[in-house]
This record gives C-alpha cells, sequence and structure tokens, in this order.
C-alpha cells in the first residue's frame, strides 16, 4: 500500500520544478494527473466495451489508453508541457467526437463529453480553453444536426441533442467562470507574495539589502568562490558621531543623511557589489573579485564623495564622515571571522580619530 503511494507520489510528481511562483509547475501537473486519470478511466471502459463484444469501441478506448500515457511519457522526456498538453487534450476531444458518433455503449457516449470543459480549462487557461470548448460544440453540433443524423453511426432524439448542447454550454461558462476567478486569486497571491519577499530582504529606510538578506547573498557568493577561486573583499562603513547629529538636528533629519548616504554608496559602486545596511548607521559592501588593495582604492573614493555630499539643514549644509575596516574573505574562511576581522580594522579607524580607512588589522 505504502509503495502503491509511492508509485503515484512520483508519477504526479515528475517533471515539477522547485520554482515556487512558476505556473508551469500547475501545468506539468495537471499533465501527470490528467494523463493517468484518462488512462485509467479510458482503460477500464475499454475492458467494459470489449466485455460488452464491442470490439471496435475497445479498440479505440485502448489506444486512447495508450495515447494518454504516452503524453505522460511525452512530458517526462522533453519537459515541454505545451506539447504534451496539446496530445493529451486534442485526443481527448477526438476520443469524445467518436462517442457522439458512434454512441459508445447503448448511446451513454455523449455523457462523457462534459469532462471537456474543465479540462480544456485546466490545461489550456481562459483564453485557449473557452476556444476549444466552442470549436467543439460546433464540431459535434455539425455531427448530430447535419440532415437528420446522416453523420452518425447512431441515433438520438432532437430534445436529446438539444439538451445535450445546452447543457454542454453551461458547463462550459461555469467552468469559464471558475477558472477566471481562480487565475485572478493566484495572479493577486503572486503579486503580494512577491511583494512581501522584497519587503523581507529590504531595509525599509535605505531601500538597501537588509542584514539577514545580505548574510545570505554573501554566502552565495562564498560558495561560488569555493567552485571558482575568486578574490571578495568585505568594507564594513560606520558613520562617525551619529549620535550627535541625531542630537544635533533630530531624527528625521539623521534619516535623511542615512538615505543620502544609501544613495551615495549605490553611486560609488559597481552593479555586482552588494551594498547593505547592516545595522543602525553601519552598512557593509560585498565586493566579489575585488583584492584587498582595489577595496582600499574603492574606500578612498566613497570618503572623497562622502565628504561633498551636500547635508542640507535648514540653511547650513552639514558635513559627514564615515570611518571603515576592510577585510578579505577566503575560500577556507568562515564569513563570521571575515566580518570579525573588518570589525576590529573599524574599530582601529574609529580609535585613530575616525573618518579613516584601515584594511589590516593593527597588531
Ligand atoms: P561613532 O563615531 O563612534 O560611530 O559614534 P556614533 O555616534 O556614530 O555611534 P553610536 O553607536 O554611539 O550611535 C549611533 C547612533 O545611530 C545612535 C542611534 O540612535 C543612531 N541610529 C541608529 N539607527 C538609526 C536610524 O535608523 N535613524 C536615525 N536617525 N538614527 C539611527
Ligand atoms: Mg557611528
Ligand atoms: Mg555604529
Amino acid at each position: 500500500m505504502l509503495k502503491l503511494k509511492a508509485l503515484l507520489t512520483a508519477y504526479f510528481q515528475t517533471g515539477l520544478t522547485d520554482k515556487k511562483y512558476d505556473d508551469s509547475n500547475r501545468r506539468i501537473y495537471v499533465v501527470n494527473l490528467f494523463s493517468f486519470v484518462g488512462m485509467v478511466i479510458t482503460g477500464l471502459m475499454s475492458f467494459n466495451a470489449f466485455i460488452q463484444q464491442d470490439y471496435l469501441l475497445a479498440l479505440v478506448l485502448f489506444i486512447a489508453s495508450i495515447i494518454y500515457f504516452s503524453g505522460y511519457l511525452l512530458q517526462k522526456k522533453t519537459h515541454n508541457t505545451v506539447l504534451s498538453t496539446a496530445f493529451i487534450l486534442y485526443s481527448l476531444i477526438f476520443l469524445m467526437i467518436y462517442l457522439v458518433y458512434s454512441g459508445g455503449v447503448n448511446n451513454t457516449g455523449p455523457l462523457w463529453i462534459f469532462i471537456i470543459p474543465p479540462v480544456a480549462l485546466f490545461m489550456h487557461g481562459l483564453k485557449r480553453g473557452v476556444i476549444d470548448n466552442l470549436v467543439f460544440i460546433v464540431v459535434i453540433s455539425f455531427i448530430m444536426f447535419y440532415q437528420n443524423g446522416a453523420l452518425l453511426d447512431t441515433e438520438y432524439s432532437f430534445q436529446f441533442k438539444t439538451r445535450l448542447i445546452y447543457s454542454y454550454l453551461t458547463v462550459t461558462f461555469l467552468s469559464s467562470f471558475y477558472e477566471f476567478s481562480r487565475n485572478r486569486t493566484y495572479q493577486y497571491t503572486l503579486e503580494l507574495s512577491k511583494k512581501y519577499e522584497l519587503l523581507a530582504k529590504l531595509d525599509p529606510l535605505t531601500k538597501l539589502s537588509n542584514r539577514r538578506d545580505a548574510l545570505l547573498l554573501l554566502e552565495q557568493e562564498h560558495s561560488k568562490q569555493k567552485r571558482n577561486p575568486m578574490n571578495i573583499s568585505l568594507i564594513l562603513c560606520d558613520v562617525d558621531k551619529f549620535k550627535l547629529i541625531n542630537d544635533t538636528y533630530g531624527h528625521n533629519f539623521g534619516d535623511k543623511v542615512l538615505i543620502q548616504l544609501a544613495e551615495c554608496f549605490q553611486n560609488a559602486l559597481r552593479e555586482q557589489d552588494i551594498i547593505s545596511r547592516w545595522g543602525g548607521e553601519e552598512f557593509l559592501f560585498i565586493l566579489p573579485e575585488t583584492s584587498l588593495r582595489d577595496a582600499n582604492i574603492l574606500a578612498e573614493k566613497i570618503h572623497r564623495l562622502v565628504r561633498n555630499l551636500q547635508c542640507q539643514h535648514d540653511k547650513t549644509t552639514i558635513h559627514i564622515t564615515v570611518s571603515m575596516g576592510i577585510s578579505e574573505l577566503t575560500a577556507t574562511q568562515r564569513i563570521r571571522d571575515a566580518i570579525n576581522i573588518a570589525d576590529k580594522c573599524l574599530y582601529q579607524a574609529k580609535v585613530s580619530g575616525r573618518n579613516q580607512t584601515i584594511s589590516t588589522l593593527a597588531e
């Protein structure tokens, strides 16, 4: 029993990716599910037709069962859901046309056509699903009403045919409405979760990466470094006497200074560099492919830019300075240790008079 459950789970999950927000995962799942359901149901119907000695119907249903399984195999081999979806859906539509044409077992074949609206809408989405359904209804109406059933291999009463069309249209309408609401809810949830995921990574004041995100990104760079050796430098940057700025000009002005500084850092650094708000008035710069020497040159550039920063309070311009500590992260080192070294260098910069950078630990 447990083995059967594991087998079924593996079957339904074939080809699923780990992309959380990808609607294609839903399509892959739907292909696996419908190929399985289609294969089992047509297989059972084929067996039933065989017992009833309707050998042609039994053969058609048996072929349909194999086609559904082939749809699954196609998806597994090619990972192309467009192809496998079309394969399963259009073979289902052809089978339904055949059941309407032949009447199936004791003229009950047309009852199965109500599978098409949900399946087509599930697989092709709203627009194409509605088109598939309308084309299908036109085709079976033509077959059923053409010259009093000249295209049919069986006979249906006029009332049966008209009610079949009406009820099919009703099910199509309801299924379309359901797909429309599902899609709207899905899009809304998607937007919301993307928004919150972004918010969880960003510092609300400066819009820079927060400490948690910076650590994650640093871990990623460190893993890359272990595969392909490269220099990674870290700079810890702290605003000098920031408490005094807050106390003198107010907390709101302090906030504005932090925003201006964040913009200034973004202008100074390259695209691949990661700038984060490490905490309070402290920033961490993660510099991939940057030697200690280059990090020092960059630190000088930052000092220059900060010196020229125009922080206006009423009519006075306030001059800001920063102190920085630089360390190099090596492939064998722990991230925590490299940050500690930068922190100690920063402390040295502070005790040595501020507004400067130290990149090697003072003895
Ligand atoms: P030092 O040169 O030694 O770094 O002195 P400092 O005054 O900058 O350092 P200290 O750690 O004494 O003070 C940091 C101040 O930064 C205190 C805190 O209120 C302020 N601060 C932290 N986060 C924020 C913030 O988001 N907005 C504002 N306006 N101030 C902040
Ligand atoms: Mg400070
Ligand atoms: Mg500080």
